[in-house]
């Protein structure tokens, strides 16, 4: 159970050494001394916010149950900037002994050397990115490594001694069929990872990839069934190895679920460090300034928070809805009581009935989670729990 007064960090590295085709993350390829810079700027920017929460809890202000370290690929720079971060997170927060502090890989760009580094910087779980063990569906999404080059990282991985790794899996890629994609979820699963995510392609506005299919330089995306197909057959063979599904995409060893994701999903406060990195803090949602320039010269000199947002009770109660619906085991009718004062029944009891009456809500006990069939059409579910 996490501790109330626990929140987590979340640290982003935009630089990547070259974009997939399909990404609209914010990363780049960038050289050195922009490395150097950035490191800097984020350096700034974490005296500088832990000063300023310090100043306004008068001193007071919990502890980090979790970093996560993502991007981008934080592997991509030097591994001394990494241990450099994370020893200034330690000296202006007080970090719990036991906290999970995750970091974002990708194979290509991972040493033993490096994989060292991370572990005697308190890294305990890595999160590799290898989204398909097919080599020309790698190079169809622009991915700078092959099936060969993610086992190297991961024996690197596993030869430092890290044992929590995930494995970041991707279905309805251009080209795949149905039968490629269930070698590649059997071949990752037969590494024993801890924690394997599996997502599906969402071909976003701007980028490389959305061009590429519209003049037709892109094999085809698989059917909307095939996608179906596959979404619904990584359960299956997933639990059959012996993961659990606790979240839509997520799946793990017992025990295993990435405690920093669940935060977010259970509302956890966090702080987000770096270009465009979002926070929620005291009931307030911001997102830093996302331009390079603008970052480098005034992250830890002067506000860069953009857009915030101070949710109402209403926002507060769907987020704890749509948000804790993610999760397999849903939500508490007796935690919502303590959060809003009132029960959960009173608020969405119209709702509730409608979709448990279709079969695509369950109760279990004091719990509401969504069923097999209601995960599968989640988004069309949440969009019910938004408040007038
Ligand atoms: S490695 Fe990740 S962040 Fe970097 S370009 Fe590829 S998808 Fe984007």
């Amino acid at each position: 159970m996490m501790n109330k007064n626990s929140f987590e960090l979340y640290v982003h590295i935009p630089f990547c050494k070259q974009k997939c085709y399909y990404c609209d993350f914010l990363s780049a390829p960038a050289d050195g001394e922009q490395i150097a810079a950035y490191r800097e700027a984020l350096l700034r920017e974490i005296r500088y916010v832990s000063a300023q929460i310090r100043q306004a809890e008068n001193g007071q202000f919990g502890t980090v149950q979790s970093v996560f370290i993502g991007g981008g690929t934080p592997s991509y720079i030097p591994e001394a900037d990494i241990a450099a971060i994370l020893a200034e997170i330690r000296r202006q927060f007080m970090v719990e002994p036991d906290a999970e502090i995750s970091m974002e890989c990708n194979p290509g760009t991972l040493t033993p050397q490096k994989a060292a580094c991370y572990r005697e910087a308190g890294i305990n779980r890595i999160s590799l990115g290898l989204q398909s063990t097919d080599n020309a569906c790698l190079a169809r999404i622009g991915r700078i490594h092959t099936w060969e080059t993610f086992l190297e990282s991961y024996a690197i991985c596993r030869e430092t001694g890290f044992d929590n790794i995930n494995i970041d899996l991707m279905s309805a890629l251009p080209g795949q069929t149905l039968a490629e994609y269930l070698i590649g979820l059997q071949q990752a699963a037969d590494l024993k990872p801890e924690h394997i995510s599996a997502y599906s392609l969402i071909v976003e506005p701007g980028t490389a990839l959305e061009a590429m299919l519209a003049n037709g330089q892109a094999a085809p995306l698989p059917t909307e069934e095939t996608e179906r197909e596959m979404y619904e057959q990584t359960g299956a063979v997933l639990r059959q190895q012996g993961y659990h599904r606790y979240e839509i995409s997520n799946y793990c060893r017992p025990g295993k679920e990435c405690r920093h994701n669940c935060g977010y999903w259970n509302r956890t406060p966090y702080l987000g460090f770096g270009l465009g990195a979002s926070s929620f803090w005291k009931e307030t949602r911001w997102q830093n300034e996302s331009r390079l320039q603008a970052y480098l010269t005034e992250a830890g000199n002067r506000d860069i928070r953009r857009n915030p947002e101070q949710l109402s009770e209403k926002d507060r109660m769907a987020e704890f809805m749509f948000l804790g619906l993610r999760m397999t085991a849903g939500v508490s009718a007796g935690e919502f009581l303590a959060q809003f004062g009132v029960p959960m029944e009173q608020v969405y009891g119209l709702v509730i009935r409608k979709y448990r009456d279709c079969g695509l809500l369950k109760e279990d006990g004091d719990r509401l989670c969504l069923t097999e069939a209601g995960i599968n059409v989640s988004n069309y579910i949440f969009s019910d729990f938004l408040l007038e």
